[in-house]
């Protein structure tokens, strides 16, 4: 059966557009509101304090609202009534400067979305970013209208919090005052019976500051290394970037019904517990670094985000681009800098590349949408990263800093734009940056053909740069490219050590003179543009490179494509597993001069879902079993050819002592981690069982049971995991994830289909649903399972979901955003499941949107 697209006359979705930007015809001088706190009947009441702007291009008084419950309005002390639409209300208003007085109802507890003012395990707390505040009180939500925020909270919980700094505390009340004028967005409240991890920092001015970290009861013993990771980005931004924090009090909360990873309040970050709770015995090393990341990342938005915020939503990726791009030297600081560009690679493409060339396709700088949480993209974030990452390789270390300090000292207290920040750079440089902004503007992954010639000792790189055609962009201009290059003599010696060319052609060659016989390139190193390498490259000089290269991104690099290329021929010629990267393997992974978490990157297959999409590049339609099927021979394969040295290997690796997070011992685990999976093929899981009850922490603990579980040996470990820590919800999301993971690809529909039916299970913790549906689509070849089950088990869930969490839902259907690779019988399965998703009666908008955009391809 084929059926249509929805038909776009139907209930169109308001689509909102960059061009149509028109500032908020009002100033807000002053915003004051009270909140009675009652679960399903909480009373908000604002006093605000409006200017009319002199000359405004739009003098409506408009004010968003959603489902909110109005019970009175009043202008200047008289009661008023507004027009009240779906969307938000007008009234008629004074022209000059008046007291806007509203009270209104909103039901806390209903509330699912997890957006606004919610409920999550008994306590209040908000999600404003981008559009919650609306769903809490008439105002004009919109990030480019900043005020300062007084709040006075009533309620019975022990801790009422909200921005700012305390004002005063006392039995059932407290108020606070946020003195730095912030957009809606920023607000926050959280209400509840918590207890706190306190500290302290003292700012490089020495002023002292309080910190916090709530969470509910019993989970107090899992802060400390959250508060070191906040203490440490705090001293780094002082250091780094001269950045000193504002306020007096810092505090951070835990909530575990939350649809994205953290946000960052001003002086008020709400996390979700995931990204912030950690303990030895219930975090993996992964949990680890993604926690002081995550911290990080919120904290550093206490400038990048908070005090320079962003005029309007398009503009997302003027905070989150660079943001992202400040926790990645964090990261890169306080671990190894080329473990964390290796892995943010193998992120980016798992990611963005999918995104970047598929359905959902978009500028870093978006210029339509219909609903903005579905922006919240890889595309914004990672690639928004990457561009700064080439603006600072073109314009240096030293302009990059100039730039961005002229950033903070001209738009401190602004509501900014791409612009802006381009300006900068070129008013620090005196660079014309016209041509760099297509990175904001035009979609699509760019491909990068290189081709060389060498004659009488010079040596010529050709480049060719081509994009493909994205959703509403079929024309694209080349861009500026920055190519770090190096060049190695044939004893592997750098010959030319690392040059940034900078590629602004379409096609533009580049010489190198003096040499004395044809050089070996090493070509995007540090992977320094987010592009597509295309070059006729044989396995003998990968291999070569895997032995040589002194830049450790691309020795990665060539293992990785010797990898890609091995399993590719196994797939489409029969072959065995390439017998010259076994051995270059097995040389590195004895090599002790390695970085061990090197080692272990080295060790990680690429992902059958990026094999997919090498086969699809190449015209060749993949099968997610046969993918599958290749992996699992290589596995094996290369276990028995390492036979002899896995115990000694995994003895070697195995840590001594009490378990630390640091990256040193995280990356001995990884490699540990690596080796005992190997040796779990040859030797049914003994070492593995051995592990798993010796364990004294989650990382070796789920390790093991990880192995064993893959092995199919793990039946009673996992029964007994379940029995030890059913208690813990973070821990239950591991194991309820590693059971679809682990699954035969003929069995992972089933096996998450029974998830889902488990007294555990619930639709209405959104971490609890991707434990679940987010391994399910993970699992390549048991989603794409010629069946269909997958697909079908999938869409009954999204639907399920989305009448309760409209978000999640939304975000979770990028799941079939691949579905034009696959065959077309698979291709039929998922069009019919997308159609009868787009079919649902009151289908929110977020899902809408998407599944349109899906659909339309
Ligand atoms: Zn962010």
């Amino acid at each position: 059966m084929t059926a249509a697209a929805p038909s776009p006359e139907q209930d169109l979705p308001e689509t909102f557009y960059l061009k149509d930007y028109t500032p908020f015809g009002f100033e807000v001088d002053s915003v004051e509101l009270t909140f009675r706190l009652q679960p399903s009947a909480t009373r908000v009441l604002s006093r605000i304090r409006f200017t009319p702007k002199p000359g405004a291009a739009d003098p409506r008084f408009f004010l968003h609202g959603e489902k909110l419950t109005l019970i009175s309005a009043r202008i200047d002390g008289a009661d008023v009534s507004p027009e009240i639409t779906p969307e938000g209300l007008t009234c008629v208003t004074p022209d000059s400067s008046f007291l806007w007085e509203a009270e209104v109802e909103i039901d806390p507890a209903g509330n699912t979305a997890l957006e606004g003012l919610y409920m999550s395990g008994g306590m209040y707390c908000t999600q404003c970013e981008a559009e919650g505040f609306r769903k809490i009180t008439y105002y004009p939500d919109r990030p480019d209208v900043m005020s300062t925020f007084t709040v006075r909270i009533e309620g019975a919980e022990n801790v009422l919090l909200s921005n700012g700094n305390p004002v005063s505390q006392g039995d059932g009340v407290a108020e606070w005052h946020d003195p730095w004028p912030k957009p809606a967005y920023l607000f926050a409240l959280v209400a509840g019976d918590l207890v706190n991890h306190p500290d302290s920092f003292t700012t490089q001015s020495g002023k002292e500051v309080e910190l916090n970290i709530w969470v509910r009861p019993g989970d107090e013993g899992k802060c400390s290394f959250g508060m070191q990771a906040l203490k440490k980005s705090m001293a780094w931004d002082e250091e780094v970037y001269g950045l000193e924090y504002d306020l007096d009090i810092f505090n951070i909360v835990a909530v575990d019904d939350f649809n994205m990873g953290a946000m960052e309040n001003k002086g008020l970050n709400i996390f979700n517990s995931s990204c912030v709770l950690a303990s030895p015995e219930t975090s993996t090393d992964a949990n680890f670094e993604r926690i002081e990341a995550i911290i990080a990342h919120e904290y550093f938005h206490n400038w990048t985000g908070n005090r320079i915020t962003c005029r309007d939503w398009f503009q997302l990726c003027l905070k989150e681009g660079l943001t992202v791009f400040r926790d990645a030297q964090f990261t890169s600081d306080m671990r190894s800098a080329s473990v964390k560009r290796i892995s943010d690679v193998i992120d980016l493409r798992a990611r963005q590349f999918p995104e970047d060339q598929g359905p959902l396709s978009h500028p870093v700088r978006p210029e339509q949408f219909q609903e903005i949480n579905n922006f919240y993209t890889a595309t914004i974030y990672e690639k928004g990263a990457e561009v700064i990452g080439m603006l600072k390789r073109l314009v240096g270390d030293a302009a990059y800093k100039q730039a961005l300090e002229l950033y903070f000292q001209r738009h401190d207290g602004q509501a900014c734009t791409i612009e802006d920040w381009l300006k900068v750079f070129e008013d620090a440089t005196g660079r014309d940056l016209s041509q760099f902004k297509l990175w904001y503007s035009q979609a699509g992954t760019p491909r990068l053909k290189v081709t060389d010639s060498f004659a009488e000792g010079t040596y010529k790189l050709t480049f060719e740069q081509t994009t493909a055609p994205t959703p509403g962009q079929d024309h694209k201009d080349p861009r500026v490219i920055p190519i770090a290059v190096g060049l190695l003599n044939d004893k592997g010696e750098e010959v030319q050590p690392t040059t940034m060319l900078e590629m602004t052609e379409g096609t533009q060659s580049f010489v190198f003179e003096g040499l004395g016989g044809k050089p070996v390139p090493s070509i995007l190193r540090e992977f320094s543009a987010p592009v597509i390498l295309e070059r006729d490259s044989s396995n003998a000089e990968r291999a070569f490179l895997l032995a040589h290269d002194s830049d450790p991104f691309n020795r990665w690099e060539a293992g990785n494509a010797l990898a890609r290329e091995s399993r590719i021929s196994m797939i489409t010629e029969g072959t065995s597993p390439d017998n010259a990267y076994l051995e270059a393997l097995q040389k590195l992974v004895r090599d002790d001069d390695l970085d061990p978490a090197f080692r272990a990157l080295i060790l990680q297959p690429p992902s059958q879902s990026d094999i997919a999409q090498a086969l699809f590049e190449r015209g060749i339609t993949p099968d997610p079993q046969k993918i599958h099927d290749a992996a699992e021979t290589f596995a094996l394969v290369l276990a028995q050819q390492l036979a002899n040295s896995l115990p000694r290997l995994y003895a070697e690796t195995t840590l001594e002592g009490g378990y630390a997070p640091d990256a040193i011992s995280t990356g001995k685990r990884a490699l540990n981690g690596r080796i005992l999976a190997l040796l779990t093929r040859l030797d049914g899981g003994d070492q593995a069982s051995r592990q798993y009850y010796a364990a004294d922490n989650m990382t070796q603990q789920f390790g093991a049971l990880s192995c064993l579980m893959k092995a199919e040996k793990g039946g009673v470990q996992s029964a007994a995991f379940l029995s030890q820590w059913k208690e813990d919800r973070l821990v239950m999301d591991k194991w309820f994830a590693l059971q679809v993971a682990c699954a035969a690809p003929g069995q992972a529909a089933g096996v998450a289909a029974d998830l889902t039916r488990h007294p555990l299970f619930t639709l209405k913790n959104p971490n609890r649903f991707r434990a679940v549906m987010g391994a399910l689509s993970g699992n390549h070849a048991g989603f794409h399972h010629h069946s269909g089950a997958g697909y079908r088990l999938l869409a009954d869930n999204l639907i399920a979901l989305d009448a309760i969490n409209p978000q999640t839902t939304a975000r979770m259907c990028t799941a079939f955003q691949t579905w034009k690779r696959y065959d077309g019988a698979r291709q039929d399965l998922i069009r019919q499941e997308l159609q009868r998703i787009a079919d649902q009666k009151g289908l929110s908008r977020d899902s809408n949107e998407m599944i349109s955009r899906i659909l339309n391809a």
